[in-house]
């Protein structure tokens, strides 16, 4: 998929009204709802041994959560802990060690690891000695890939660190990071109770830039309180001529019912659902035409950066963290709340931190629920990756990954999928079905259409809703 053309644009506002309901983003299928209790430890272990015995080994990829931060961002959904006291994390990673050495052990000698990326959270809460410590552990507990084959990624809060404490960070030898930007409109930014000065991230850049770090993402969030389309405008002049390597568009979800520091932004600061895909179809517009290539839902990138090239290797994937690389790997979550992906499972760890402390200290891998695919979830996850990443499923193809008959397992959605062709939104023919530069907007709908566990129920409770709004 690449860029969506201006007439893509045109005539949207019947469909906007037509497909704005509740609905999952599809950073995994099953979603996070679907994980149960029923998933134990023991399921985790078997899953790691039948990923062991593949004959090509398959390489990891670890996350590592940090859940502290200094202050509240008032959007935020992450898991978290607002703390000044560094004592906190100290103790944070005695357990986070502990659980590196219990995960290390299920993993054969021949898995090597090929990615780690610190998220949260704010990982540059901690010092770059901790880090440095945590990287240690790790080293003792896993095969890493060599140095030039190891992608070591890091978010950065800009109010986190100093110069010095960056370069620090960066001697380390991480080559990505990414910079919580959001937005650089002052309103906006008091708004969400996240002030940071364009200076900051500029400096941020030309010390990694200096550090032959190769690539630099920016994240920045439209819906927020305060936004306008003007107001958007300046900030993408601003982030455009910063040229990050990478720009995560992420789609702000207002669900102050399931997250409390929601409730401080006043509902009548957010752009309605109309102002708020314009916002979106600018961002379109201008990122593309200041020559980004535009992933999936809501990524941008510079054609050379590794993140586009994946679109044509097969290697992008949709995930916890948005787009990434590596689709290849199993996925390795460490620390509170973290999420992994082994083998034909999903894992979540606890996200309350005493229960994570208490199940370490007995030894156990502190695994709060999950779900083991089912043949089903499998043939459908990989449809829906198809359709996040690439827009395009050519059914020959698919039934040889999948050793399905599309036509026959897709029966019923294959009818389903006329409303949307009508719309505009995708092309259904003997071979293929391509979503068009129109359905690009309404991703999640499309998905929504393979999702044995999305009902009738989840598009009709407005009340209580699941899941964030699709547009
Ligand atoms: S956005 Fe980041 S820094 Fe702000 S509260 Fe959430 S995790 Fe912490």
């Amino acid at each position: 998929m690449s860029s969506v053309p201006k007439k893509a644009t045109e005539g949207l506002e019947p469909l906007l009204n037509k497909y704005d309901v509740y609905g999952p983003r599809y950073t995994s299928y099953p979603t996070a709802l679907q994980f149960n209790e029923a998933f134990t430890e023991e399921d985790y272990i078997k899953q790691a041994q039948a990923s062991n015995q593949h004959l090509v080994p398959k390489p990891l990829s670890l996350y590592i959560h940090i859940p502290f931060c200094k202050s509240l961002c008032y959007y935020c959904g992450c898991n978290k802990i607002v703390t000044h006291k560094s004592e906190a994390a100290d103790s944070y990673l005695d357990y986070l060690f502990q659980e590196t050495q219990l995960q290390g052990q299920h993993f054969a000698d021949d898995r090597l690891v090929q990615q780690i990326h610190f998220g949260g959270g704010t990982p540059t809460y901690l010092a770059a000695s901790q880090l440095r410590e945590i990287m240690e552990v790790i080293a003792q507990n896993f095969h890493l890939g060599l140095p030039d084959t190891l992608e070591l990624g890091i978010e950065i809060d800009p109010r986190s660190v100093t110069l010095e404490s960056l370069t620090d960070l960066l001697n380390m030898g991480f080559n990505r990071i990414s910079i919580g930007v959001q937005d650089f409109d002052p309103d906006v930014q008091q708004a969400i109770n996240r002030i940071q000065s364009y200076e900051s991230i500029k400096d941020i850049m030309d010390t990694a830039r200096a550090k032959n770090v190769n690539s630099i993402s920016l994240d920045i969030i439209y819906g927020l309180p305060k936004q306008t389309r003007k107001s958007f405008d300046d900030t993408l002049d601003q982030v455009i001529a910063l040229r990050p390597d990478r720009i995560a568009l992420y789609n702000y979800a207002h669900m102050p019912q399931r997250i409390p520091s929601q409730r401080l932004i006043h509902t009548s600061d957010l752009p309605g659902a109309d102002e708020k895909m314009r916002i979106f179809l600018d961002s379109i517009d201008r990122l593309t035409a200041a020559g980004y290539v535009y992933i999936g839902m809501d990524h941008f990138a510079l054609p050379d950066d590794s993140l586009a090239t994946s679109l044509s290797d097969g290697g992008l994937q949709r995930n916890f963290q948005g787009y990434s690389t590596h689709a290849e790997c199993d996925v390795i979550g460490l620390g509170v709340s973290a999420i992994s992906r082994i083998n034909e499972s999903y894992s979540q760890n606890i996200g309350v931190l005493s229960g994570y402390k208490g199940m370490v200290d007995h030894g156990n891998l502190p695994i709060q629920k999950g779900l083991n695919l089912s043949a089903d979830d499998t043939v459908r996850a990989g449809l829906i990756q198809e359709l996040m990443c690439s827009g395009l499923v050519i059914f020959s193809d698919f039934n040889e990954r999948h050793d399905v008959f599309f036509h026959h397992y897709f029966k019923p959605e294959l009818v389903k999928l006329g409303d949307l062709a009508d719309d505009g939104l995708l092309e259904v023919t003997e071979i293929s079905i391509k979503v068009t530069p129109k359905g690009r907007l309404f991703l999640r709908n499309i998905a929504m259409t393979f999702d044995a566990y999305f009902t009738q129920t989840d598009l009709q409770n407005t009340e209580e809703p699941r899941y964030s709004k699709t547009i």
